[in-house]
């Protein structure tokens, strides 16, 4: 493989984002540079080894849909998977996955390596080549020049990187890894507003001085759910346990005793940090109510003995680290084998940013992932994605491209960022969609898949897999609005047993599919055969059940665009409201909105918000 001159698209590091970027750009076929400090380092989880969860699932299986890594890697290197809510609605169903971190990382380093169009190089990035408002190409710590009109910048949380463990503090852009100094100048001469923010991160237990025996375990999931719309259940490696362990109050005892030579709280960080990935110190002072924080216990893989306990990520000085984990059950003689830190960070605001991802300022530059003020590895993948398509598109003319609010995650995530930004670390949760019983994680691959090959993104097997998902849906759900059940035949007998109202006329099994007393299994048998693909029958399962709903939501959305000037009584009782979280019950009590349409704008006040208000003032009409 020749090493071009000059590249389509050049993406600038190899974490989450910049795996996405790269490989999406490349899979449109662009020539694409992924230039990293370090091909070791290529997919690594700087903290919590696990992908998915509430409202990050959803963005993984958006990048899934769309062609993406992080699924198929997910699949590879999970070593225990569950479906969280799952006795909730389909809307915020999620699965999470805890992962090998080294399986993973292998595993988006194959799929790297063997994408056609896509060169990957090991430098430090120092200075972007620059042609008046136009970038033209970067220029790495040896002095190479590599030539693009479109760069797409993932650096993550290096940018100006400063690691803090107590009082000591210095360079670093995640433990063991240098901070990106010179690029951080420079990008701070641009036209561009930047700001710090700060995360966290636990110290790490060898669980070979661990008490099992004392925690609660937690299996994963039976039958092992995938990640990726085109995963099998053997893509899976050996499945493990994870743990759940407590704090107490002498561990609170022992945070306390150490907030004096803590960063956060003698303000030496200034960066803000994640309100819902909080530090332990953070959390024993935010909730001092409680007496007992859970702290799950987490194998970081199938070779090694290394442990992450999340819930306690700190910043305080090692002696106080190691007292507090041993204070907790079950860690008594624990041995930390990395200590926890915190790192401050550059971030760019991301109102700088066209819903492209293409800075409002510079032509042709990208910022994609924690660089814009995100959180997480999945935020970070899903915008890796978007910009890197988005600069393969600008780099054959082409108009750009970002999903609707109503279509993805990924459009909810990008919509904020650019029209809000953020003040502190923005991560996905399901109640920042306002359409989220239309955005579900099951049905992404349908949202999304068709658009992802138009564009160029998915490839002929993922097609294939999908066409037949969607023809077997349809062909289901015929069959299912075609077959009849009749009263006091042996079919009516197999299901009479369990509703509350027995079939007492001719009923199509898509009728009986509605009842909520019946499942897929329980008719789909009773005339001609169920199918077998899990996926098919789910969906048919799902669109039969909750079509009402969806239509519903919709209507609600649109009088909801009519509510505008709807007024808010001045007294308005926000405690009374339940649903709203307490950062945005807050945001409300200290603006107190005339309207509606107010409290919509309102910085931080989610449409999803704007719903829950619809919906009390309602009931007290
Ligand atoms: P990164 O994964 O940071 O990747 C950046 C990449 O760019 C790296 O490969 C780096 O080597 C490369 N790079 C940077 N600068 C250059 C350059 N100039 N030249 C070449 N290559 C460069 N997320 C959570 O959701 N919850 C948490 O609790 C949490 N805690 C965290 C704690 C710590 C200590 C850290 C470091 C991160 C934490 N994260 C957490 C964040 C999570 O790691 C990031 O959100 C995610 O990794 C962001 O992906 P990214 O691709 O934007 O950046």
């Amino acid at each position: 493989m020749d090493f071009p001159a000059r590249f389509d698209v050049i993406v600038v590091g190899g974490g989450h984002a910049g795996t996405e970027a790269a490989l999406a750009s490349a899979r449109m076929g662009a020539k694409t540079l992924l230039v990293t400090h370090n091909i070791e380092t290529l997919g690594q989880m700087s903290c919590n080894p696990a992908i998915g969860g509430i409202g990050k699932s959803h963005l993984v299986k958006e990048i899934d849909a769309l062609g993406g890594a992080m699924g198929r890697a997910t699949d590879l290197g999970g070593i225990q998977f569950r479906v969280l809510n799952s006795r909730k609605g389909p809307a915020v169903r999620a699965t999470r996955a805890q992962a090998d971190r080294i399986l993973y990382k292998a595993a988006v380093r194959e799929i790297l390596e063997n994408q056609s169009n896509l060169w990957l190089f090991q430098q430090a990035v120092d200075d972007l080549i620059m042609n008046g408002d136009a970038v033209k190409g970067v220029v790495t710590q040896m002095g190479l020049r590599f030539e693009a009109e479109q760069v797409v910048l993932t650096a993550g949380t290096f940018l100006g990187g400063c690691i803090h463990i107590g009082m000591q503090n210095y360079g670093g852009g995640r433990a063991g890894d240098p901070a990106s100094i010179s690029l951080a100048k420079r990008l701070r001469e641009l036209p561009l507003r930047v700001e710090r923010l700060k995360t966290g991160t636990p110290p790490r237990i060898d669980a070979r001085s661990v008490d099992f025996s004392v925690m609660q375990e937690q299996p994963g999931d039976f039958p092992t759910p995938n990640m990726s719309f085109i995963g099998k259940p053997e893509d899976h490696p050996r499945q493990i346990s994870c743990f759940i362990t407590h704090t107490n109050e002498r561990t609170h005892d022992i945070i306390h005793g150490g907030l004096d030579r803590s960063p956060m709280y003698t303000g030496v960080i200034e960066g803000v940090g994640p309100r819902y990935c909080p530090s332990i110190e953070d959390k024993i002072q935010r909730f001092a109510d409680k007496n007992s924080h859970q702290v799950f216990i987490e194998p970081e893989g199938l070779t090694t003995h290394e442990l992450y306990p999340n819930g306690i990520s700190t910043s305080l000085p090692f002696d106080i680290q190691l007292d507090l984990v041993r204070s907790i059950r079950g860690m008594e003689n624990a041995h930390i084998v990395r200590p926890g830190y915190a790192i401050e960070y550059d971030f760019f605001d991301p109102r700088d940013l066209k819903p492209s991802l293409e800075t409002k300022v510079i032509d042709g530059l990208y910022f994609a992932g924690q660089i814009n003020g995100t959180t997480g590895y999945e935020e970070a993948g899903a915008q890796g994605l978007l910009a890197g398509l988005n600069a393969a598109l600008r780099s054959r003319g082409e108009e750009p491209w970002c999903p609707r609010r109503d279509e993805a995650y990924i459009g909810v995530m990008v919509d904020d960022l650019i029209t809000n930004g953020t003040s502190e670390p923005y991560r996905m949760f399901t109640s920042r969609a306002e359409y989220r019983l239309i955005l579900r994680e099951d049905n992404a691959d349908l949202r999304l898949t068709e658009k992802g090959r138009q564009l160029g993104m998915v490839d002929d097997e993922r097609w294939a897999v999908f066409c037949e998902k969607r023809e077997g849906i349809a062909l289901e759900v015929e069959r299912l609005k075609t077959s009849y059940v009749h009263p006091k035949t042996s079919e009516a007998e197999q299901i009479n047993h369990k509703l509350e109202n027995p079939v007492s006329r001719e009923y199509s099994l898509m009728e009986l599919l509605k009842r909520p007393e019946l499942n897929y299994q329980d008719i789909a048998g009773l005339k001609g055969q169920p199918v077998d693909n899990r996926q098919v029958a789910e969906q048919v399962e799902i669109q039969s059940k909750y079509q009402g709903y969806i239509d519903r939501q919709t209507e609600e959305i649109e009088k909801l665009r009519r509510n505008e000037e709807t007024r808010l009584p001045e007294a308005m009782d926000y405690d009374d409201i339940s649903g709203l979280s307490n950062e945005i019950r807050q945001k409300l009590k200290d603006v107190r909105p005339a309207t509606l349409g107010q409290a919509a704008r309102i910085q931080g006040v989610t449409p999803a918000a704007i719903s829950l208000l619809l919906i009390h003032l309602k009931k007290r009409s």
